[in-house]
């Protein structure tokens, strides 16, 4: 039964779509079938994005000093860019 369900989850996994970052196109969807790879070609800097921020998290940064996370998850000032050169996601959000 468990490997069933893997395998079902395995499926879904493939056809969800993927939300990716690149800086020239912002926070976007990508098409099923297309994979980090294939756009990578096009746009080098594009990282796959698991969540976007809620309002709750940004309060929960403000709290802890007024920092920000960056696209790939590191720390940074809010309208920073990281040692990766990701922008925060104030910036990426358009938010400042
Ligand atoms: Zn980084």
């Amino acid at each position: 039964m468990l490997i069933r369900w893997q395998n079902v989850l395995i499926k879904m996994e493939g056809k969800m779509k993927m939300k990716i970052y690149a800086k020239k196109v912002g926070i976007c969807t990508l098409k099923e079938g297309v994979t980090l790879e294939y756009i990578r070609k096009r746009y080098p800097d594009a990282i796959q994005i698991d969540h976007i921020p809620t309002e709750e998290d940004l309060k929960e940064w403000h709290n802890e000093g007024g920092g920000c996370e960056a696209i790939d998850g590191c720390w940074v000032d809010p309208d920073g860019q990281c040692e990766h050169g990701y922008d925060s996601w104030l910036v990426a959000l358009g938010w400042i």
